[in-house]
């Protein structure tokens, strides 16, 4: 309900204007590493420096045509030869609909395919650092992303194209278990879009449930599971299962925000396991702002007294 009526008020345009314009030095700067590449590449080398991984994620999404897609194509090539140059690895997460998927699936895979193909070229001391990540949206682009997906693993290798997938959603239990046919890198999420009762579940508990049956599902077949989730009961719960069924460290990571619990992940890298933070940066960073506010109702209270001081 609160998510629901977060998302409907983030698009109206009066509300979309004033935040757009304020919204970076009010608060929104706690999600968002900052507008330019140089920001991101700041935090990532500093996250680098403290045994922590970075997936970068330029963002932008809902491109609506290919000249658009194109730009948005082009700026992850940027951002992987920035990387390159700065001897960081190329770990990145994309949005297809940014890659063009809602113009044309074929434009959409062609220009996800230019990224995987450049990062994959990159090279660390200890072998290819590059990876791409390829972020689920809402349920109109699920199938297609999938499709995508499996293009790109099995042209590349499932070791450098990963996928994410929505524990909301009722239809991920099948989703894993077709994608099953093979080990692969897969991020388990709860699901931050506004979808209907007939294709998500709506009470946070069934999510929560969901998230950990999916998550021994996906260990059971053999993949590469990243646990990317704030909440510390389904972390608890997890790392158990973990040591219980001595899962090799080399088998899981853990993954939050930029700007959210980055204590308990340092915990975690600490204790020794492997451990990402998801830096977004652009200029294009209000939708993913909103979704960061309807998360949590504290978001709102803290971003509105911000606002209202200004
Ligand atoms: C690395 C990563 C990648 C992601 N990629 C995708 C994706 O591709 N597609 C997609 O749909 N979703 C994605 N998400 C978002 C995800 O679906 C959830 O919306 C988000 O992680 C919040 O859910 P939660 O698992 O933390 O659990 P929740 O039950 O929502 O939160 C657990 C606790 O975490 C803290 N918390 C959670 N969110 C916030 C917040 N916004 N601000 C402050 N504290 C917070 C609170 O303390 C809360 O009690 C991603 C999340 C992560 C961590």
């Amino acid at each position: 309900m609160f998510r629901e009526l977060i998302l409907t008020v983030a698009d109206n345009p009066l509300v979309s204007s004033t935040v757009k314009r304020y919204g970076l030095q009010m608060g929104a700067g706690r999600f968002v590493a900052g507008e330019h590449l140089t920001d991101a590449v700041a935090v990532a080398r500093q996250l680098q420096q403290e045994g922590i991984g970075v997936t970068l994620d330029h963002l932008g999404e809902g491109v609506r045509d290919a000249a658009s897609a194109e730009g948005a194509c082009q700026s992850y090539l940027d951002l992987l030869e920035a990387l390159d140059h700065e001897h960081l690895p190329g770990n990145v997460s994309v949005k297809l609909t940014m890659m063009g998927l809602a113009v044309d699936s074929t434009l959409g895979f062609h220009n996800t395919r230019r990224v995987v193909e450049r990062a994959t070229a990159m090279q660390g001391p200890d072998g290819p650092t590059g990876f791409v990540r390829i972020d689920m949206e809402d349920t109109p682009y699920t199938s297609d992303t999938i499709a995508v997906y499996r293009r790109l693993a099995d042209e590349w290798s499932p070791d450098r194209v990963g996928l994410v997938l929505q524990a909301y959603l009722y239809r991920t239990r099948d989703d894993l278990a077709a994608l099953s046919d093979r080990p692969r890198r897969l991020r388990f999420v709860k699901g931050a879009y506004q979808e209907p009762a007939e294709r998500a579940y709506p009470s946070k508990a069934d999510v929560d449930a969901n998230y950990v049956r999916l998550v021994e599902q996906a260990v059971e077949a053999g993949h590469h599971v990243a646990v990317a989730t704030h909440d510390e009961v389904i972390l608890r719960d997890l790392l158990q299962y973990f040591r219980r069924i001595r899962l090799p460290r080399d088998r899981y990571e853990f993954q939050m925000l930029y700007g959210i619990k980055l204590s308990v992940l340092r915990e975690l890298a600490r204790a020794g396991h492997a451990t990402r933070v998801y830096v977004p940066y652009g200029e294009d960073w209000y939708a993913y702002f909103s979704r960061r506010l309807a998360e949590r109702p504290a978001n709102i209270l803290f971003f509105g007294r911000a606002l209202f001081r200004r």
